[in-house]
């Protein structure tokens, strides 16, 4: 059984352990507390090319594997994933801080990735049809774009890799995955699982490192790799966008996020209020998809102030394994001082801090749920990505005003909206500039929903069948009849 003392902690390639070319590693620590959990093999580049070395190897029989085969091992990895959930839990936990009823949320969210690619991997649908000009016929089909370079965050370690990896490998493709340098072991501790299952050899490889840049960049100038599929900041993926361009690969990104949480004057405020703490305090704030500034209508200002002010007060603060925390630890110092100078800076401006607002003493990065009232629109907790438990408040006059508030953002991955109008919801979604739009729901995460950001949020959608699309090229054969 998998447990803290045994976790693996080598380089997973071809189907084995293996210790990197040059023995080095890296110390992956408890954000909690500062403690050393385990030490990490260091991946270099050699190791980087014998991951391809191996994927190149083995995606002729996994692209010819039957797509029911494929679905049964999918199916297998979900099962096996939801019978050490706790172990898997504890691990997400351990290494990046989060409580564990987020770790073990986490961890089903991840598996059922798993069973919604095994029932996808037998519905790779193509057509035939008939050329306008009569005679000859068009037929259409998807197939796999061969072997793939998965790159994921420390913000949801086994979720943003199980995103990847099961429309992938559904697609029958073969993988290369580099984790997170902060939280590599629930990439690893999900290697022995894809083995259990029957991932053969060398379909599924992952590298851990410290000097992803490099890494990463061999990847993409490999030929046998096709696709760079990157989760992480808007930053990064610029340059992975940049890179990728040497080879023309295809480029499936899920970046940044600055979401707007809109209460319109005739919202149900105890639903916003519910719905407020799981846009905003699921992961802490540390997601992509948080709530990061709420525009709230006049009418409603006060009583959706008081009462979320109150439920953010009450939340427990402490190490994330002990059930009675809802909040843990923040990554690291640069995440936590970020948080900090933000707050600073909009109370500086003249925002009024309704609870919370200092940052809690160490061992570890603690910094308590804080809400922010009358946020003036030029502090930049408006404009940027928070990362943390921090809710900025503006109060709105006009439903026109919220929606060009809300647009006025680099960004477009979520954004939420309440109101009593199912009608006029729906068609202010239709003027949201968001890849996503929760309309009376805190959350947005479906495996079966497309995932996804417009302007500098992304490229592509993860999770339903577009997300299994990604992996594919389309092959086009005309026939003559
Ligand atoms: P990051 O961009 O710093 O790192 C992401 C990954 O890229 C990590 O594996 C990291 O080691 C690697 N990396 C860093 N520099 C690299 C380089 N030069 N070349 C290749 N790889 C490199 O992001 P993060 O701090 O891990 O995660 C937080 C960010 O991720 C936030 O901006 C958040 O919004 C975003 N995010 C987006 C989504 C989404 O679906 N849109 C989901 C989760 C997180």
């Amino acid at each position: 059984m998998l447990s803290i003392a045994n976790l693996p902690t080598d380089l997973y390639i071809d189907g084995s352990w293996a210790k990197p070319a040059q023995p080095r590693s890296f110390t992956v620590s408890d954000p909690a507390t500062g403690e050393r959990v385990a030490q990490v093999a260091d991946a270099g580049l050699d190791d980087a090319r014998a991951a391809v070395d191996a994927a190149a190897a083995a995606l002729p029989a996994w692209r010819d594997t039957p797509p029911r085969t494929r679905a049964e091992v999918l199916r297998k990895v979900h099962l096996l994933m939801l019978e050490r959930l706790e172990e898997l839990a504890r691990i997400i936990t351990l290494e990046n801080g989060k409580p564990l009823a987020d770790s073990r949320a986490e961890t089903r969210y991840a598996a059922e990735f798993f069973r919604w690619y095994s029932e996808e991997a037998c519905r790779n649908l193509g057509s035939v049809s008939q050329a306008p000009a009569g005679g000859y016929r068009i037929l259409v089909q998807h197939q796999p774009i061969g072997v793939v370079a998965l790159v994921t965050p420390w913000n949801f370690p086994s979720a943003m890799g199980a995103r990847k990896i099961a429309p992938a490998l559904a697609a029958g493709c073969s993988v290369l995955v580099k984790p997170a340098s902060l939280t590599p072991l629930s990439m690893l501790a999900l290697a022995d699982i894809l083995a259990e299952a029957g991932v053969p050899d060398g379909v599924v490889n992952i590298v851990p490192t410290s000097r992803s840049g490099p890494l990463v960049d061999l990847w993409l100038h490999d030929p046998r790799v096709r696709l760079v599929s990157f989760t992480g900041s808007t930053e990064v993926g610029r340059i992975l966008l940049k890179a990728a361009a040497d080879q023309v690969l295809k480029t499936p990104m899920e970046l940044g996020g600055n979401a707007p949480f809109l209460v319109l004057d005739d919202a149900d405020v105890e639903a916003a209020v519910d719905g407020a703490m799981i846009a905003k305090m699921r992961n802490m704030g540390e997601a992509c998809t948080a709530a990061n500034r709420f525009y709230v209508g006049a009418g409603v200002y006060d009583a959706f102030v008081r009462a979320f002010a109150e439920r953010m007060r009450a939340q427990k603060i402490g190490h994330g394994l002990d059930e009675a925390n809802q909040v843990g630890s923040l990554i690291d110092a640069a995440t936590r001082d970020k948080v900090e100078e933000l707050v600073q800076d909009a109370v500086a401006r003249g925002a009024r801090v309704l609870c919370g607002g200092e940052r809690l003493p160490g061992p570890g990065y603690f910094y308590p749920p804080t809400v922010l009232g009358d946020v003036p629109a030029d502090s930049r907790v408006l404009s940027e990505e928070i990362f943390g438990p921090v809710a900025p408040i503006v109060r709105v006059a006009s439903e026109d005003e919220m929606v060009e508030l809300a647009n006025g953002t680099e960004y477009g991955l979520a954004a939420y909206l309440y109101t009593r109008d199912l009608a006029k919801g729906l068609k202010l979604a239709e003027r949201l500039e968001f890849g996503m739009v929760a309309l009376n729901r805190g959350l947005v995460s479906d495996p079966a929903a497309p995932f996804g950001g417009v302007k500098q949020s992304g490229l592509g959608r993860e999770g339903s069948w577009e997300g299994m699309q990604e992996y594919m090229e389309t092959k086009y054969v005309a026939v003559e009849w």
